[in-house]
């Protein structure tokens, strides 16, 4: 099914904070042919980085603003199993 309404934010990431802030659909047409800036949900106006940065944590205020769940996502448990994966533990 497929949802139309408020529709889902973007998430940009800051150029400024380096955090990804999550921008509305109707901000993001808003700041078209504009300088750069966007208005983020939590109020931050974010200077969009280049689409080449690297994922950033993304801004608490933007995550419950946009109705994500807060705290680590499943990107940093993956991780964390990826990188435990690559140390070798000391065996006793
Ligand atoms: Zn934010």
């Amino acid at each position: 099914m497929r949802r139309t309404g408020p529709g889902r934010p973007l998430w940009l990431t800051c150029a400024v904070d380096g955090a990804d802030h999550a921008v509305s659909d109707a901000a993001f047409l808003a700041a078209q042919g504009g300088d750069g800036r966007y208005d983020a949900l939590c109020r931050a106006t974010v200077w969009a980085s280049s689409l080449a940065a690297p994922p950033a944590s993304r801004c608490p205020s933007c995550a419950t603003a946009a109705g994500e769940p807060e705290g680590e996502g499943e990107g940093d448990r993956r991780h964390r199993g990826v990188l435990s994966r690559f140390v070798p533990r000391a065996s006793a």
